[in-house]
């Protein structure tokens, strides 16, 4: 499971930056707590915490950052995975949901969680959130779509065929927060995470 998550979240935040050839700096270190020690508090580190419930953060989420910081300017910010809305037997937002017989399941769950800790890290390297429920996926959509960022595809079940690679890329902006006009996720971070 944690190859699984540490996959997509490589493939989604550093991968594809550099397949975009839009930044020849881009620079970005991906470590985990199995395999190494934790750095936070040296420069340059910024960490997702991927665990715990709303109980213990005293957060009503499943995922926030410490700010959206157009430009990363702050390169030592903190977010939040919570894994409780996730595990819960039912509902939208749980991803058993998504779970039949038919799934990979942990070829699903750690896809959902590397797409939903990439969204956080989205937000503390520079991105907003753009439109959810518009045909586009994007890692950077708002929370309230969970399928389309679990990239649960047309079946409606997670860890199938037709599961969508959902990445950073160009969406419009979400419209309730205020911007209008496109929003280039993949973009914001080639250009925000660099040497
Ligand atoms: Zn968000």
């Amino acid at each position: 499971m944690i190859d699984a998550i540490v996959a997509t979240v490589e493939e989604n935040l550093r991968q594809d930056m550099i397949a975009s050839g839009l930044n020849r700096r881009f620079n970005l270190r991906i470590l985990n707590s199995r395999d190494h020690a934790d750095p936070f508090g040296q420069a340059n580190v910024s960490r997702v915490i991927i665990g715990g419930t709303i109980d213990e953060s005293g957060i009503p989420t499943i995922g926030i950052a410490q700010s959206i910081d157009p430009g990363n300017f702050e390169t030592e910010e903190s977010a939040l995975v919570l894994l409780d809305l996730l595990s819960e037997p039912t509902g939208e937002a749980s991803l058993n949901t998504y779970l039949t017989a038919a799934s990979d399941r942990i070829g699903f769950i750690g896809r959902a969680v590397g797409n939903v800790t990439a969204h956080e890290a989205g937000h503390f390297f520079g991105d907003w959130h753009v439109d959810q429920f518009n045909e586009h996926a994007n890692l950077m959509d708002q929370g309230g779509n969970p399928a389309l960022m679990f990239g649960v595809g047309a079946d409606g079940i997670g860890g199938t065929a037709d599961d969508p690679d959902v990445d950073f890329g160009e969406d419009v902006f979400n419209p309730g927060e205020g911007f209008t006009g496109l929003e280039n996720t993949l973009g914001r971070i080639a250009l925000t995470v660099t040497r």
